[in-house]
């Protein structure tokens, strides 16, 4: 007799898990992964940073209980976390108009905010831009949501095709619910200059767009402050507004899981009525979130020692993405002066679409054990002072 499991078939395989996989059963021993969306250091190592090291040796010097957290989590976190990402000036901060809840990562926050989305604003549909990070389409829809791509990335120029998008943008119904990028967009490293979020928020706010924020990598950009920018940009044109963030970069802090998902209301009444439904999505799914993440964050940015180390730390990180951009980019002039890969330095954040092709990329794994993703991303934080001579001549030998 069949089984209720008989005729489920096999999901498909994560396409960038499945290029680890095939990375790690390579037996080439100059293979290159370049298909992670991790950041490497020179050595090609996750790195522990030395503020999260130091934050775990206090919180381990203090015993305590593993009593539960707050269903919005630690409330140091959720406060460290509204000032980070809003800026500790914030009037909307100011104003008790935006609240916080501690999240599974940056996906828990998205996840969080897209069923709280699907409950209050059931048929709306959601705009993401073409291509983006390959889970938002995914989650979005097992939300129940339709999923729609506004344009946004162009081959030609390797930057932002920005007209289409704006169109698009003008020709969504009110309502919509947009996600954005607030910083170093990935997959394709093109993010959008300051006149043009003007221009996005403007058509976000007169056409009654709901706005979604996804900063996953705040810090790799431009700074902490700058690439923070758009969201302030955002919550100073009103509300509503989502915004997740992740702290799985920034703080090398994967596994650990720690996010957050904030909402900005009009008004304090309102934003505490969102917070207690909030609340009861999280007590539905999870319950609560996890400890160990968020005590380690919240220390790090209310000590203003490890606070300090943090941020050198972090822009040790983002120097040496540019630094391997650079280098990326002038030795490839040297040695394919016919090929301009200068646009590779406009780009912003651990990605870049390099414009290689399917094939392309094809040719660089069988001939190199070079693992980059179909589409030409490849991970900059992932070349190092080993490998970039290596990978620079197999990309000439391709073009
Ligand atoms: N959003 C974007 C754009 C990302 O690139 C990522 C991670 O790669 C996430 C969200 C998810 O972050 P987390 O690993 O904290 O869940």
């Amino acid at each position: 007799t069949p089984s209720l499991f008989t005729a489920i078939e096999l999901a498909p395989r994560d396409p960038i898990l499945g290029i680890t996989e095939a990375y790690n059963a390579d037996t080439n021993p100059k293979k290159v992964n370049l298909g992670v969306g991790v950041y490497y250091d020179d050595n090609g190592k996750v790195p522990l940073l030395e503020c999260v090291q130091r934050a775990e040796a206090l919180l381990i010097a203090t015993v305590t209980p593993r009593t539960y957290l707050p269903i919005d989590g630690l409330a140091t976190y959720d406060k460290a976390v509204q000032e980070l990402v809003f800026g500790a000036e914030s009037k909307v901060i100011a104003e008790k108009r935006v609240i916080t809840a501690q999240a599974i990562g940056g996906t828990g926050a998205l996840k969080l905010g897209a069923d709280f989305l699907k409950r209050f604003a059931p048929d709306a549909q959601v705009w993401i831009s073409d291509p983006s990070w390959e889970n938002h389409r995914a989650l979005f829809e097992s939300a129940g949501f339709v999923v729609n791509n506004y344009p946004y990335y162009d081959a030609a120029t390797h930057g932002v095709d920005f007209e289409s998008m704006l169109a698009s943008f003008k020709t969504m119904p009110a309502g919509s619910i947009v996600l954005l990028h607030a910083c170093c967009h990935n997959p394709t490293g093109a993010d959008l200059n300051a006149d043009q979020w003007s221009k996005i928020i403007e058509v976000v706010t007169s056409r009654g767009l709901v706005p979604f924020l996804d900063m996953a990598y705040q810090g790799f950009g431009e700074g902490i402050e700058t690439d923070g920018q758009v969201v302030r940009r955002f919550a100073a044109a009103g509300g509503p507004l989502f915004v997740s963030n992740s702290f799985s970069k920034s703080f090398s802090l994967y596994g650990e899981r720690v996010g957050a998902l904030s909402i900005v209301a009009t008004d304090s009444a309102e934003a505490a009525r969102v917070l207690s439904q909030l609340k009861r999505i999280i007590r539905t799914n999870y319950s609560n979130p996890p400890t160990h993440g968020g005590k380690v964050v919240a220390t790090v940015l209310s000590n203003p020692e490890l606070r300090a180390l943090w941020e050198t730390e972090l822009a040790a990180m983002r120097v040496r993405i540019r630094a391997n951009r650079e280098l990326l980019v002038d030795l490839l002039k040297q040695k394919a002066p016919s090929h301009d890969f200068a646009f590779v330095k406009q780009q912003c954040g651990m990605f870049s679409y390099s414009g290689l092709s399917k094939e392309q990329v094809d040719q660089l794994r069988n001939n190199n054990a070079i693992y980059a993703v179909d589409t030409g991303r490849i991970c900059v934080a992932a070349l190092n002072s080993s490998n970039i001579n290596y990978v620079v001549d197999a990309i000439c030998q391709v073009l």
